[in-house]
């Protein structure tokens, strides 16, 4: 569904704080600095510039596609060499950006092709977009892309609409051509995302990524649960954003109440790379959001 315009500035704002998160974040990336200080200073840099974080940073790396944001006690640093994926989402009111960028860790150019194959998939794709397209042209744009490299899309992993509040709005957009007969309509916000791999182009379940989110309205009968899912809603939250001690020992036994992510895992044991920007689609084109320029 289209964002009322009137609500756009408000978008363009979480936008082009997201993507200032996100540069943040790729800066940040160098060998020897633990994960979770680079989580902890993009969420703080989000909430510095009036927005919010709209899920915990997600700094997957290497065969790790997504969904891996670190625990509070994670002292894991990150190594030269790591392909680290900065994925990244503000929102203002429920107007939400989501972005990400990969990088090497320490510079290097091991991992060039991957990188350039998720970036060059993404601007194919955007490329594509205006009101009344089909879905699939830009699935075929993304995964001929990333072709061209000698690398396979990863099939399951899509982009998105964003509406307020709801970061999968609905319509997905595959990385791969032939998986969907939807078009985009003017006013629509999505997210696009190629994720490129030298493995098998698909995902499997890792271990939990500490990332949950309220299945439901838990109900009135707990204040801290009650509090709690007034501050998160649905959207995801992780226990590095919950004071450590009796309310950390609250969230692990409200387990019932919550859906808790896995890391996706490349299925083959390839290394993922990934792109991401979130757009507007305009009637003959395209506004890209969370791009700085
Ligand atoms: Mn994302
Ligand atoms: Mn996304």
């Amino acid at each position: 569904m289209p964002v009322p315009s009137a609500d756009l500035p408000r978008w363009r704002r979480a936008a082009r704080i997201a993507a200032e998160a996100r540069e943040l974040g790729l800066s940040l990336a160098t060998p020897g600095r633990r994960r979770r200080d680079v989580a902890d200073a993009i969420e703080a840099y989000i909430q510095k510039q009036g927005a919010e974080p709209a899920f915990p940073a997600n700094l997957s790396r290497n065969v790790e596609a997504a969904h891996y944001t670190p625990s509070p006690e994670d002292e894991v640093t990150l190594e030269d060499g790591d392909l680290l994926k900065v994925d990244v989402g503000a929102h203002i009111d429920g107007a939400v950006a989501d972005t990400a960028a990969t990088v090497e860790v320490g510079g290097g150019r091991r991992h060039e092709n991957l990188i350039r194959a998720a970036r060059e998939g993404l601007e194919a794709g955007i490329a594509r977009v205006r009101g009344g397209v089909a879905v699939n042209e830009l699935s075929i744009a993304i995964e001929g892309a990333i072709g061209r490299r000698g690398l396979k899309p990863i099939r399951d992993l899509t982009g998105h609409t964003i509406e307020t509040y709801l970061l999968h709005a609905g319509k997905s957009i595959p990385n791969a051509s032939g998986l969907s007969g939807e078009h985009l309509v003017e006013g629509e916000i999505v997210a696009i995302e190629p994720f490129a791999t030298n493995g098998a182009g698909s995902i499997e379940n890792g271990v939990f990524g500490n990332i949950v989110r309220f299945r439901t309205d838990p109900g009135g009968d707990d204040p801290w649960l009650r509090a709690t899912y007034e501050r998160f809603r649905t959207l995801p939250f992780t226990a590095r954003w919950i004071e450590a001690g009796a309310d950390r020992d609250r969230l692990r036994r409200a387990r019932r109440h919550l859906q808790t992510y896995p890391v996706f895992v490349e299925r083959g044991g390839g290394l993922v790379a990934q792109a991401e920007h979130t757009v507007l689609v305009r009637a003959g084109g395209v506004e890209v959001l969370t791009r700085l320029d």
